[in-house]
This record gives structure tokens, C-alpha cells and sequence, in this order.
């Protein structure tokens, strides 16, 4: 409205229009809509020329001429069909980071920065009379073509759209931006691949898919696609826009396929050629998961369970980054919010997984909140458990033992191994009577690709080794691996398992910890009070023919309880 008004005034000005044919125009408008200067010419007060003619003097912007105009399908499906029709814009091309736009009204800042935000490009508006302007979105964007999107956070891949694109041609010119934000997902999807890497060079935009541990290549999005794509990711996964170049950010979304939710977290980092997107994605049933599931043995599983029922103390699950722990961590938060009566409440960096029931909140986030002062914020919220995603420092681990004569802390270590992480804990001034009070288990895992279970096949050549586990010679073990075949692309490996050492700190061995012994006396005495090691645990999984007990030694090289 004050954009109107102001234009109104300013024909006013310039002696366009007189002062009667204003107030006429204005009161033409309130009683039937439309804008403005359309009302001003169809009350014949002006033609459209000379309002064309207006706006050109008046911002300095050129008129163009429609209607032999040819735009490219690129071009047009910068601005998706809903909006151009809306706001009556349609793009016309692009030159380096410039978009030229033609539109009724320059003077409509908002449009303006709709249309930045939508292409992350710097539009550069031409003007264009309204008749001319409206045959042209006819032309261009015939009716019924429009990719309709949520906005609210969900990317539908829907039997239609899926139908739709598995009948496109794989010819990357006739694709939308939205038809290539999901066709990056689907083909995820399709991969079993949980991680889509999306890198911006000269090219254009390229994906990679993390399949079993290696970047695997995709397609690439056409060059003048790229920011589009990546502004509709952050859009969707809330991340506002950058006021001026990129920013770095991270965020969430869902996404639908198939009558499946799965979840899915957007890291977007600044490069050259604009944002390099992360996109992890979750499978919410895994939620559903028993730790079982998980792969954990029973007694481990069944020990996990009675650590997660004490009323407070630390419990810690420590493994390396992209180790599955974040699962294993979010697993166990949903064991707990089952057992039910509890308040539970997390800080994370970032959240990666809502869960309904689970009060979660972002470290680092727009509020500021660290984990020491999140920590101490939260225990006034009388939490019965904490979970917290890092203990990033010696500050953090002191109030995680704090916390924990008050609640269970449930926290992720990124250690090594267990013998690493209790050596931190001392090194960081733990004493050993807070250790032994407070400390209830650490559980170490590691991911491992899963044989095959179509082709698996004994293992040609055996495998020696020193130690048998658990009574049983080496000799007596059988081992396996995956031949390769159709149903896993010819790999031998399907999915992934991991594999658990669980130090639970009971009876004999918190004795042991309130004394101070040290940590590898500590852990040889678990052993042998019978803690399965994560190489045991490896070599028994690889028995059952679940795991490659090649790629069990290799994991477990540094572990060292036996020697391969
Ligand atoms: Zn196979």
C-alpha cells in the first residue's frame, strides 16, 4: 500500500496525473482492487506507454518490449510459475550474478527482494506494460506446470513426482531447480547413501553420495541452477539468507518419500562458487530400534539397559565421529523416554533428530548458549537425564560431573578408544573419588559394513588368528565375506553393523576406580571379569557371518587386547 501510494504521489509530481485523477483512481482501487496505475489507465487518466515511460526516467531502469522475446527454460525456471504469476515478474537472463527481470513496478522493494532471496541472484529489473507483461507469463508459464513446494520445512517426493521424474529424460537441461533438490534426495534414497554432499564449482553444482564410508558421484546441476538450488535447501531446512554473500549455517528439514519420514540436517559452509551443502539424512524408524538392533549383543544390550536405569551418574558413549554414536545416543534417549516418568532434556551441536517428548536444545545457536551454561541452565529445569552431544572441554566435563550428582548425563566422547577416554577424564583433574562415585560406563563402537546376506560366501583364505575368543580356538571359527552380486552392486556389502565394548563400572572394578588404579589395569580387569573388547565383539560378529573379520582386525588395529 505505501509502495503505491508513494508511486501515486510521484505521478503526482511529475505531472503525469492530476491531484482529481489520483483521489479518482485511489477510491477506483479501494472499491475493486488491482493496482494503481492499472486503475489510472483504465480510467484512461494515463496510457500505458507513459507510465512505462515514467518508471523508466524515474529509477533509471530500461523498458523492454515482450513480445518477441525468447526466454530460455533455465531461465525460467529460476522464478517458480506460482510466484511469477503472483507478483507478475518473469526473468529474462542472467549475466554473471545478474538477473534481468521485467516487472510492472521497480518501486516494489519487497518483489525485489523475493526474487534475491528465491535465485540468489541480484535482480536487475526492466519494466514492461502490464498487458504486454501478462501475455508474456502466459507464454512462458502456461498453467498447470507449477512446482508446487511446502515452504514449511518438508520435501514431499511424492508417488506423482516420482512417477514424473522417472519419466523425464536424463537430460539435465529440461530440470528445475525443485526437480533437482529432489533428485538429489531420491537418488540418496535410492543409494541407501545417509550422506549427500553438494559442492559448488565453475560446472555447476555436483553431488556425491557417502555410501559405506566413500564419496560416490552423482549428477551436476547446470551452473545457472546452482545457487537457486542451494537457496531452496536453505530455505527449506530454515536458514535465513545472507543479507550479503554466504554465511556459514546449519539446519533441519523432512522430508517425505514413499510414505516414509526421514529426517534430514543441512550443514551450508561458503566456498567460491557459493554454499558447499551437507545434507545427513535419518531414517525416523530407526527410532523404533531395540538396542539389539543396534547390534549390540544381549548381555551388552541388557547392561546398557541397567546403566540407562540408574538415577544419576555419567554414562558415557565414546567413538570417533561418523561412528553411528549419535544413534546410539538418540537410542538410548528413546529407551528412556519409553520407560516413561522421566524429564529428559539434551543439548546438542547441532540437534540432529527431534524426538517427541525429549525437550532438545541447540548449543551455539542464535541464543548463544554454550554447553557449560546450557548445562547450569537446565539443571534448574529438574531433569532426570541429560543428554549432551560433546563435552568439548575441561569446563564442560567438570559440570557433566556436577550434573550427575543430580541426574544421569548421558554424553558423547569422541575418543579412540575407552582406555583414551578415562585417561582424559583423570588428565582433565577428575579425581578418583568423583570418578568412582559418579562414573557408571563407557561404551566405545565402531561402525563396520555388513556382509551381504544374499552372497555371502566362507572366506577363501583363512584368516589366523592368536587368540580364539571365548574358549574357542581360532581354528574352530569360520569367517565369511560378501562375493558381490546384484542385490548390492556387486560390493559384498549391504548396510552397516557396529560393534560395542561396554565398561561398566560395577561392584569389583568402581572399587578399582575409586582407588585410582590405571586405566589399562582397569580395562584388563573388565576383560576378566568378562567385558567383550570391541576387537572380541568384532571377532564374534565376524563368526556369524555379520561382518568381514578383515575389516574387524583393521578397525580394531589399534585396540590391541589381541593380537592379530
Ligand atoms: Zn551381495
Amino acid at each position: 500500500m505505501e509502495e503505491r501510494k508513494r508511486i501515486g504521489e510521484l505521478l503526482l509530481e511529475a505531472g503525469v496525473i492530476s491531484a482529481d485523477q489520483l483521489s479518482e483512481a485511489l477510491a477506483e482501487q479501494l472499491r475493486s482492487g488491482g493496482r494503481l496505475c492499472y486503475n489510472l489507465i483504465r480510467l484512461g487518466h494515463m496510457k500505458a506507454d507513459d507510465l512505462v515511460g515514467f518508471l523508466r526516467d524515474q529509477f533509471g531502469v530500461a523498458a523492454v518490449n515482450l513480445e518477441r522475446y525468447q526466454v530460455p527454460e533455465a531461465v525460467l525456471r529460476l522464478i517458480p510459475a506460482t510466484f511469477a504469476r503472483e507478483r507478475r515478474v518473469v526473468p529474462l537472463h542472467v549475466l554473471g550474478n545478474a538477473l534481468t527481470v521485467a516487472l510492472l513496478d521497480p518501486s516494489r522493494a519487497d518483489d525485489i527482494a523475493a526474487i534475491r532471496e528465491i535465485t540468489g541472484l541480484e535482480p536487475e529489473p526492466v519494466i514492461c506494460p502490464e498487458a504486454a507483461l501478462e501475455a508474456a507469463l502466459l507464454r512462458f508459464y502456461p498453467l498447470g506446470i507449477s512446482v508446487v513446494t511446502s515452504g514449511e520445512g518438508v520435501l514431499e517426493l511424492d508417488e506423482e513426482w516420482d512417477a514424473r521424474n522417472a519419466a523425464l529424460p536424463d537430460e539435465p537441461a529440461v530440470l528445475s531447480a525443485e526437480d533437482w533438490l529432489r533428485r538429489f534426495i531420491l537418488q540418496a534414497v535410492r543409494r541407501r547413501s545417509r550422506e549427500i554432499h553438494l559442492e559448488a564449482s565453475e560446472a555447476g553444482l555436483r553431488a556425491r553420495y557417502r555410501v559405506r564410508g566413500v564419496l560416490q558421484d552423482g549428477d551436476t546441476a547446470p551452473p545457472e541452477l546452482r545457487r537457486c538450488i542451494s537457496r531452496r535447501f536453505l530455505s527449506i531446512a530454515g536458514i535465513p539468507a545472507a543479507t550479503s554473500g554466504f554465511a556459514p549455517g546449519e539446519g533441519r528439514f523432512r522430508i517425505h518419500v514413499r510414505g516414509r519420514w526421514l529426517r534430514a540436517t543441512l550443514s551450508a559452509f561458503p566456498t567460491l562458487f557459493g554454499e558447499r551443502l551437507v545434507i545427513k539424512i535419518v531414517d525416523e524408524s530407526l527410532l523404533a530400534r531395540e538396542f539389539q538392533e543396534l547390534g549390540m549383543s544381549k548381555d551388552v544390550a541388557d547392561e546398557a539397559q541397567r546403566l540407562l536405569a540408574c538415577r544419576h551418574g555419567v554414562l558415557l558413549v565414546n567413538a570417533p565421529p561418523g561412528q553411528g554414536r549419535r544413534t546410539t545416543f538418540y537410542s538410548m534417549l528413546a529407551h528412556l523416554k519409553g520407560e516413561g516418568g522421566r524429564n529428559i532434556m539434551t543439548l546438542e551441536s547441532p540437534v540432529r533428530f527431534p524426538i517427541a517428548g525429549v525437550s532438545q536444545s541447540q548449543v551455539g545457536g542464535a541464543a548463544g548458549l554454550d554447553f557449560v551454561a546450557g548445562l547450569k541452565s537446565i539443571l534448574h529445569q529438574e531433569p532426570d537425564v541429560v543428554g549432551l552431544t560433546d563435552v568439548p572441554d575441561r569446563a564442560t566435563l567438570e559440570m557433566v560431573f556436577a550434573a550427575g550428582r543430580r541426574c544421569l548425563v548421558v554424553a558423547l566422547f569422541g575418543f579412540r578408544d575407552n582406555q583414551q577416554a578415562l585417561e582424559w577424564i583423570r588428565d582433565a583433574g577428575v579425581s578418583a573419588a568423583t570418578m568412582g562415585l559418579l562414573l557408571r560406563g563407557v561404551l566405545a563402537q565402531r561402525l563396520l559394513p555388513k556382509i551381504c546376506s544374499a552372497c555371502r560366501e566362507p572366506l577363501a583364505e583363512p584368516v589366523r588368528l592368536i587368540e580364539g575368543i571365548r574358549g574357542r580356538e581360532s581354528d574352530e571359527l569360520a569367517f565369511y565375506t560378501g562375493g558381490g552380486c546384484e542385490q548390492c552392486g556387486g560390493t559384498g556389502r549391504a548396510g552397516r553393523v557396529a560393534i560395542f565394548e561396554l565398561l561398566s563400572f560395577r561392584e569389583d572394578l568402581r572399587d578399582r576406580l575409586l582407588h585410582g588404579d590405571p586405566s589399562q589395569v582397569l580395562l584388563e580387569e573388565a576383560q576378566r571379569l568378562g567385558m567383550w573388547s570391541l576387537r572380541e565383539d568384532g571377532i564374534l560378529k565376524a563368526s556369524q557371518g555379520l561382518v568381514d573379520i578383515r575389516e574387524v582386525l583393521e578397525a580394531t588395529a589399534a585396540d590391541g587386547s589381541i593380537p592379530g
